[in-house]
């Protein structure tokens, strides 16, 4: 039997671990809790321990050849290091060595969005682009985008980070300090922030008189009202629609991709949303850029991170 790889995503309030063949295909997964306590000091420990007990409870009987990890944050990939991670409390986290030194096997560490894009170009497109911009859209908006067939790290790790794209130097304060960048409309987040001004305002419609039901709104409802023909929830739609559009748009006239993947809870919305977020990306981008770029929903759910990780792992062993 060949060898299996273990793919880990980390999370801010799960850790994902998925024992998974040199195909991609997941033969086991199972979730922990992520134990923040210490600012997350255990977690390498928490996990090795998980992975021995599962494998014991279960009575499975692999081996394995490499381990990817993936983090939240600002991760490098050439120390294995994860810099910053706020939402785990991370700060010159040595995750890399940490688990390598518990399992004696070769590890690679990346961030989760870009590892995202490896998985979703990995497992569902048939020609393994070279040029991908990949996007999620879920509490924040996350991005990961590959040049030339290597995901894009930048000078301190922190490129593609499309969320913070500014599109509204006058609109909503982002959770980075700054104002109007992608994340504060497009996000579900943002999408709900939207309708609460709408509310607000129209003390009499739909999207108040759900608001007063339910005590809250989430992303969900919002495209719902929009589907059943409401104006106020279209307009949010058509909104968050024109700020990918024009993003995605204006990254894509920088790195020319062939395929852009929209995953992430937001993505959900399917395909009425993403034909608008189409109809947006090619009223701005050139068309010699969108005549070879095809936009797609990302595939994959929550196990792409996972995925990701196993395909890093399998790649950087092969290249060691
Ligand atoms: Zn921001």
């Amino acid at each position: 039997m060949n060898k299996m790889l273990i793919g880990i995503d980390i999370g801010g309030t799960t850790i994902k671990i998925g024992f998974i063949s040199q195909e991609g295909d997941i033969v086991y997964k199972w979730e922990i809790p992520t134990n923040k306590e210490n600012k997350g000091e255990g977690i390498a420990g928490d996990i090795w321990q998980s992975i021995e007990n599962t494998l014991a409870e279960q009575n499975l009987k692999m081996e394995f050849s490499s381990i990817g990890v993936g983090a939240p944050g600002f991760v490098n990939r050439s120390t294995g290091i994860v810099e910053e991670a706020v939402n785990i409390g991370w700060n010159t986290y040595f995750l890399r060595d940490k688990i390598n030194n518990l399992s004696g096997l070769p590890v690679v560490i990346e961030n989760d969005a870009n590892l995202a894009a490896l998985a979703e170009n990995w497992k569902n497109r048939n020609d393994h682009s070279e040029n991908v911009i990949f996007i999620t859209l879920g509490t924040g908006v996350g991005g990961g985008i590959i040049v030339n067939g290597d995901i894009m790290h930048g000078a301190n790790h922190t490129a593609a980070e499309i969320g913070h794209v500014l599109v509204d130097v006058n609109g909503y304060p982002c959770n980075c300090g700054r104002t109007g960048c992608l994340e504060t409309i497009a996000s579900a987040t943002g999408i709900v922030r939207q309708a609460m001004d709408y509310t607000a305002a129209y003390p009499d419609s739909a999207l108040a008189s759900l608001h007063t039901k339910h005590g809250e709104l989430n992303a969900k409802d919002i495209f719902n009202l929009a589907r059943e023909g409401d104006a106020h929830s279209e307009n949010i739609v058509n909104k968050t629609a024109d700020a990918l559009g024009f993003v995605l748009a204006n990254t894509a006239m920088i790195t020319n991709p062939s395929q852009i993947i929209i995953g992430g809870g937001v993505s959900k919305a399917g395909e009425p949303f993403l034909s608008k977020i189409k109809k947006s990306f090619n009223k701005y981008v050139l068309p010699r850029v969108s005549d070879c770029c095809d936009i797609t929903l990302a595939q994959l759910g929550n196990d792409a991170g996972m995925i990701g990780a196993a395909y890093l792992a399998k790649e950087t062993l092969m290249k060691a």
